[in-house]
């Protein structure tokens, strides 16, 4: 059952509740609505003696969406759930046009500028801002989550693969059935390597099998780099030769397959800097954090049977995953980075000049772009009630987008605030 998060009269954390408890807990005036989005509630007295268990907050991030679930560990099952949708493409294309206006206007000749002087450099551990922005996407989740929730530890997919046990297998632990998760992992890490090619003949879209360059039967070893991927047509008639007598009236192929397998799988794939970069900072946070691996994520969700969710593959982190962990009924939160502002001054036309009239004011009757309001509108043409994201205008009229589609004109004196922006949007 996916659960209310709960805070004493102190605003710590206590355990999440069931929705009925807190429907139960409201309606008897014990506690009152914190936020709605996510939605928290707050007792009115302080519990300081209800905070014994504690919760394990799992990540598995991703370029686009990242998963996050509370797992009771003892309970095996997955308290709250959300996923954040980043907004890093529309960052990248956002400074992509400034710098389109900038170039423009250099090349406008419309006042002197001196050069500039290179003193730019950047700073060790720079992310580019599009990779930046999931990053506190991730840690603004992360940090509001310990605040409603009794976090004790964190669970996070670092890796898609783990290199550590790929080159030496034998750590692995016998728990996790030798062998097996090894299997998937390795089978996975070749797939990407070789692009989900054969190797030999580089047939796609056929079931692919793994091959030992030098065979076995000529002291060929297990090891990666000794491993490609062939469609079972090659791996037939390769049968127990060696790589140089198979390939012997095509040089290039045996030159291009020598060179490709010695190198590992670009590191694109198995090592991120974003991913890196926030488990740095998590790190900082105080919580033990344990880390896993794609393949052992992919594992976990198998060996369940649960369906492939973002949120449900952040459950699945870990090696500390329960034996069984319960979805059902889990709802997770949809939660889209919005941003809050723009700094643009003006909107630009496609040639870099000003469109329309400067930045209004951000706030205007109380509200601001990005709230969550509740517009009653009791006369006129658009009469009825539209519950929605505001954008607001200076003269009051404001523009609502919802579930019901969109619509423009809606006064301000119509409109109750349910949730202030607090740059996430949230599809309900
Ligand atoms: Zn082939």
């Amino acid at each position: 059952m996916s659960r209310v998060l709960v805070v004493d009269a102190n605003r710590r954390p206590l355990m999440p509740c069931t929705p009925a408890r807190a429907r139960m807990l409201l309606k008897q005036s014990k506690a009152a609505v914190l936020r709605r989005f996510p939605f928290v509630i707050v007792l009115k007295d302080a519990r300081p003696e209800a905070r014994a268990t504690r919760l394990r907050l799992k990540i598995d991030p991703g370029a686009k969406t990242t998963g996050l679930a509370v797992v009771n560990d003892a309970a095996g099952e997955v308290a709250w759930a959300a996923e954040i949708a980043h907004r890093g493409e529309q960052v990248h294309q956002a400074l992509l046009k400034r710098a389109g206006a900038r170039c423009g206007r250099r090349f406008h000749h419309t006042r002197y500028r001196q050069a500039r002087w290179r003193n730019r450099r950047r700073p060790q551990g720079w992310l580019p801002p599009s990779l930046l922005s999931r990053l506190h996407n991730v840690l603004t989740w992360v940090a509001r989550l310990s605040r409603w929730c009794p976090l004790g530890a964190i669970s996070y997919e670092l890796v898609r693969f783990d290199m550590q046990l790929l080159h030496n297998p034998q750590i692995e632990s016998l728990d996790y059935q030798h062998g097996t998760l090894f299997g998937l992992e390795l089978r996975h890490y070749l797939l990407a390597k070789w692009e989900h090619r054969c190797a030999y003949c580089h047939i796609t879209g056929v079931s692919l099998e793994i091959d030992h360059v030098q065979p076995r039967s000529k002291g060929g070893s297990d090891r990666v780099n000794n491993l490609v991927i062939a469609c079972h047509a090659c791996n037939q008639v390769k049968g127990d030769q060696s790589i140089e007598t198979f390939l012997a009236d095509r040089p290039q192929t045996l030159a291009r397959i020598q060179a490709q397998r010695m190198a590992p799988l670009r590191d694109a794939a198995a090592v991120n800097t974003t991913r890196w970069a926030i488990y740095e900072r998590l790190k900082a946070l105080g919580l033990p954090v344990e880390t896993g691996s794609g393949g052992l994520t992919k594992w976990n969700r198998t060996k369940l049977g649960l369906p492939k969710e973002h949120w449900i593959d952040a459950a699945m982190v870990g090696r500390s995953t329960p034996e069984t962990v319960s979805v059902e009924k889990v709802r997770p939160w949809l939660i889209e980075a919005k941003g809050r502002q723009t700094r643009q001054m003006v909107n630009m036309d496609d040639h870099g000049f000003p469109r329309g009239k400067p930045k209004g004011p951000s706030c205007v009757r109380g509200f601001k772009t990005g709230d969550l309001v509740r517009a009653v509108v009791t006369k006129g043409k658009k009469i009825g009630t539209y519950l929605g994201r505001v954008a607001i205008k200076t003269d009051g009229y404001f523009k609502i987008t919802g579930s019901f589609g969109m619509i423009e004109g809606i006064h301000a004196r119509y409109c109750t605030p349910l949730h202030r922006n607090d740059g996430y949007a949230y599809l309900f």
